[in-house]
């Protein structure tokens, strides 16, 4: 069943037995999936609920929904993890951003480093990719199913990232150098000794994390942990980060 995504506003509204829905899904309804009256969708609420609908009527700017009954999305992984990722060249952030979004991600932090090559001119630049990425992450969360839209941040300093970890998550780097602990090692140690809920985890563009970034990581808790003998790139090492988490975490 086609999913959408509906804001808190009109999750409140639903209550009412009724949705509208405005912008961009209702031409990407109408007439990209030329859907119509009586047609079943699912609309996914911020907080979980998802509301099994039928299209009530479509008019040229909206498309009004009668909500039959709601249910419990089941497919959030009850550990979040949020990625921050050293902003890498080209196209790699949209991949890095669409297979997070498949892999359960929570939000997605992407970081200027020491050795990131993009550069962004303006504020407007920064602001103008970080809507495109944010749409893949839409994209993504509709295709897999997702009960969010996992956000994908403003890129910002790593220094600023930094200050805006919470304290109660389990902080992780992956860092190219590391020989002593493993993803797994780190993950047994932090569960035995607490109950893990949110994991938030580093990973370096391609030119990798400079000795200062990595010193101000640990500083501020991250535990360095290294992703096996070769050099993952900075698309894959995300990836195979989540992919290891979800499978200790069966979620
Ligand atoms: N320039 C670095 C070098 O040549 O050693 C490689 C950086 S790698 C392409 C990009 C990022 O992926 C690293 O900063 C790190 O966060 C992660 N990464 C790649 N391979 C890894 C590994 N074996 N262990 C831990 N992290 C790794």
């Amino acid at each position: 069943m086609r999913r959408f995504f509906i804001s808190k506003e009109q999750s409140e509204e639903a209550k009412s037995g009724r949705v509208v829905l405005y912008g961009t899904d209702v031409n990407h309804i109408a007439n990209v999936l030329r859907m119509g009256t009586g047609d079943e969708l699912l609309l996914s609420a911020t907080d979980g609920q998802e509301l099994h609908c039928l299209i009530e009527s479509i008019r040229s700017d909206a498309v009004v929904c009668s909500v039959s009954f709601a249910s419990c999305n089941q497919t959030e992984p009850r550990v979040s993890v949020s990625l921050i990722q050293g902003v890498p060249k080209g196209e790699k952030m949209e991949f890095i951003i669409q297979k997070s979004v498949e892999l359960g991600v929570c939000e997605i932090m992407p970081v200027m480093m020491e050795r990131t090559i993009v550069r962004f001119h303006s504020a407007q630049d920064a602001l103008k990719k970080q809507n495109r990425w944010q749409k893949i992450a839409e994209e993504a969360a509709k295709q897999c199913g997702r009960g969010i839209v996992p956000q994908v941040h403003l890129p910002e300093s790593f220094k600023a990232m930094l200050s805006k970890i919470p304290q109660d998550s389990l902080r992780l780097i992956a860092y190219e150098n590391e020989q002593e602990y493993s993803l797994k090692s780190r993950i047994e140690e932090a569960t035995k000794s607490a109950d893990v809920q949110h994991i938030c985890v580093i990973v370096g563009p391609e030119g990798g994390i400079s000795p200062e970034e990595f010193q101000w990581a640990t500083d501020t808790g991250f535990e360095s942990v290294s992703l096996g003998r070769r050099i993952l790139r900075t698309e894959t090492a995300g990836i195979a980060v989540l992919s290891a988490i979800r499978y200790v975490f069966e979620d």
